[in-house]
């Protein structure tokens, strides 16, 4: 809270600039509005999400969402359109986006004239056959509100911007950690900045500095260096005179778009201050761009789990990262299940598999069944082959809603679960609420990259699997790269100086 007072208070001793007819309008009577759209998409994957994917919220409902609470404490109400989020996957079906947008846009209009518009964004989303479509969405929310309404918005630090997107906004904020932890202090400051902005009738300037670097997120981790390092500047900078904002994002890297860089963005009142910050943060990032590394110890799979069959401590939790749904991947894959099978574990927990079909067999058969299944390769039967089985049901969870059901079955001493849709296992209670104890198996499996604080606190120690998938990290020698701009590691041997670009929207650019 300190830190958001000292950067309001030193941003309003800084210049100002005009705000057009807003300056008519009554200080306390600004008309806001906030909606967007969350997908994080990987251009490898061949599933789609469409509209039964996205979870929509809508007026109180999205009001009401924690995530969103911040936001009742303004002022002025910010008032509702539509958050549209999703499991991070494949492309975007393009109807399934058109008609978000479009609804999305219906809403917008419904409440103009707007003074403020916050736009919750992820900065990764793909729609088939469209090359950024995060710029696509605010260029249209732009086209909705007008010249003169001020537009911020959050960014997930894996977001990639487009000078589409740096040109049509007037601030913006990225998430400063990953794992993310910050992501209501990352919608406070993109709010607040708003506010402040809209009640000191300032329009603020965004200077944007490409990086040409792309990493997987398991190498950019905000937890070890050279990432830690390079955010842990981020506040400071923040507090300086004619700064309102300080990002840097890491991007996107499994997605073959000529916007998937690194970049740092400053948004503030003092081009001078901000063009030095973002040459600063661009320069230092691409001199490291050689030390991300892995945070925690990988090898392939099968090596894995001899590892973990060697350690005396348990539970080693082995990430299978090239099918992490929380970063792209399909889900469905079971060449884990596959080698554990060969290498005759008997104590271990696979969490989970999406495989609708399997599930519907385990309900249809009953806790105490032993049936035969087929396990992997549903969503994209090109992408893996199944898995065959004969698996005993030991747990159905208790649920009328068919995509939310969950089924553990155990093959031989492994326990795995297989869920109806794709969800990723992040949480203690994801296990315990399916009658698993994550603690008491000597290896514990799960689709992720990097492992988010409460499954982390348990691993004993994690390994992170190089597995296949859409979100393969193995990253230069993924297929089809063929809109990407020239980035290390790419081309491993670049040569690049840091430059910045300010927005069209800047006062001074005008
Ligand atoms: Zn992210």
């Amino acid at each position: 809270m300190l830190r958001r007072r000292s950067f309001l208070k030193n941003a309003a001793a800084a210049v100002y600039a005009p705000l057009g007819n807003l300056v008519s309008r009554a200080a306390e009577s600004k008309r806001v509005a906030f909606g967007g759209i969350r997908i994080e998409c990987s251009t490898y994957s061949r599933i789609r999400a469409r509209m039964e994917d996205f979870t929509v919220r809508r007026g109180q409902a999205l009001v009401d969402d924690p995530a969103y609470r911040p936001l009742k404490n303004y002022p002025y109400p910010f008032r509702p359109t539509l958050i549209a989020s999703a499991v991070p996957g494949g492309p975007v079906e393009r109807k399934t986006y058109e008609a978000l947008k479009a609804e999305f846009l219906h809403r917008v209009s419904d409440l103009l004239p707007l003074d403020g518009l916050y736009l919750a964004m992820h900065g990764a989303m793909y729609v088939d056959d469209m090359q950024d479509a995060d710029g696509d969405w605010i260029a249209a929310a732009r086209e909705v509100v007008g010249k003169d309404c001020l537009i911020t918005a959050s960014f997930d630090l894996h977001g990639s911007l487009s000078r589409r997107t740096i040109d049509t906004l007037d601030m913006l904020s990225a998430y400063r950690t990953a794992p993310h932890i910050d992501y209501v202090e990352t919608t406070q400051r993109a709010c607040d900045m708003l506010v402040h902005c809209l009640d000191q009738r300032v329009r603020p300037s965004m200077v944007w500095a490409p990086i040409p670097v792309l990493m997987p997120g398991e190498r950019s981790s905000t937890l070890y260096e050279p990432a830690k390092r390079l955010w842990a500047q981020l506040p400071a900078m923040n507090a300086e005179p004619g700064v309102l904002d300080a990002s840097l994002l890491v991007g996107y890297v499994w997605a073959d778009e000529p916007r998937a860089t690194a970049c740092a963005v400053m948004t503030g009142t003092n081009l001078d201050v901000l063009k030095k910050n973002a040459l600063s943060l661009a320069q230092q990032y691409w001199d490291a761009r050689k030390e991300f590394q892995f945070g925690v110890p990988t090898a392939n799979l099968f090596d894995c789990i001899d590892q973990a069959q060697r350690l005396s401590t348990k539970p080693v939790l082995i990430s299978d990262s090239g099918d992490n749904p929380t970063a792209g991947g399909t889900g469905d894959r079971a060449e884990v299940l596959a080698a554990l099978l060969l290498r005759k574990v008997n104590d271990a927990v696979v969490a989970g598999i999406a495989d609708r079909p399997a599930t519907e067999a385990c309900y249809r058969a009953g806790v105490g069944a032993t049936i035969p299944l087929d396990i992997g390769g549903t969503l994209d039967p090109q992408g893996s082959l199944p898995v065959e089985v004969k698996a005993k049901v030991v747990f159905l969870l208790k649920t009328d809603d068919l995509p939310e059901r969950q089924a553990v079955i155990d093959i031989d001493g492994i326990k795995v679960v297989l869920t109806a849709r794709r969800r990723p296992f992040h949480e203690i209670r994801d296990f315990t609420s399916l009658g698993l104890e994550p603690a008491s198996f000597k290896i514990v499996v799960v689709k992720a990259g990097y492992l988010v604080p409460p499954i982390h606190a348990i691993a004993n120690p994690n390994l992170m699997a190089l597995t296949d998938g859409a979100v393969n990290q193995d990253i230069v020698h993924l297929p089809a790269n063929k809109y990407r701009v020239p980035s290390y590691p790419f081309v491993p041997d670049l040569e690049w100086k840091p430059f910045t670009v300010v927005s069209a929207r800047s006062p001074k650019a005008s």
